[in-house]
């Protein structure tokens, strides 16, 4: 017992190695969830309180299957839209460059891992601003892989191009640490928030929340 899934709240031995190039201590064996899951989750808990936001809206953009049931439970059937462009399985089908619904739709937005594969992302990072209700936030997360600036070339379209690139077939950029400025340029104010911002050394181990967990980019329309 040397593992606890805060998603799933279960034991185990330890987690798997999951990843294009594979990464120890990454997905939990028994629901599945990696290390931003955990992270993301972690962080949320705390903030999405049934009491609070049984009556809210929630957007959540390709959704992760693990914790859309944590989110359709808190917020309800009625509330929770997950929307995608492609998977059949979300509520509503939606480019997020060009969003329909009307301004202020939604109490908060959830977004990871998904602005990388978007060529303007710049449009999407504004269409979820313009679709946040004013006291809203949205978690944006991506990978920050540069470590200097972002890097993209739009010559680059091929997916063999891309995974040689940006080391995965399907994304168009790789983010660096200017990311925050680019989501504070399409009106947001961003917060960074660090797993040692709310869990003690011992529950970062415990739970695996390691490097590739990133940190909570916590939007506001500020
Ligand atoms: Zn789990």
């Amino acid at each position: 017992m040397n593992r606890y899934c805060p998603i799933c709240q279960q034991n185990s031995e330890s987690f798997k190695p999951f990843g294009h190039i594979a990464r120890d201590d990454a997905m939990c064996p028994i629901c599945g969830a990696v290390e931003r899951h955990r992270l993301s989750w972690l962080f949320l808990e705390k903030k999405i309180t049934p009491q609070e936001y049984k009556n809210k809206k929630m957007l959540h953009i390709a959704p992760e299957n693990v914790l859309k049931n944590k989110f359709g439970t808190i917020f309800g059937e009625e509330n929770y839209i997950t929307a995608d462009l492609t998977d059949k399985r979300v509520k509503v089908k939606m480019d997020i460059t060009n969003i329909a619904y009307p301004h202020e739709s939604f109490d908060c937005i959830f977004c990871s891992h998904v602005l990388e594969h978007i060529v303007d992302d710049r449009k999407a990072m504004k269409e979820l601003h313009r679709v946040l209700k004013n006291d809203g936030w949205a978690i944006l997360l991506v990978p920050i892989v540069s470590k200097g600036k972002t890097e993209e070339d739009f010559s680059v379209v091929t997916k063999e191009e891309r995974m040689k690139h940006y080391g995965d077939p399907d994304h168009v950029r790789n983010y660096g640490i200017d990311y925050k400025n680019r989501l504070e340029e399409c009106g947001w104010s961003v917060e960074v928030i660090c797993a040692k911002d709310f869990l003690d050394a011992q529950q970062i181990t415990l739970m695996g929340i390691t490097k590739a967990s990133g940190e909570i980019y916590f939007c506001t329309k500020g």
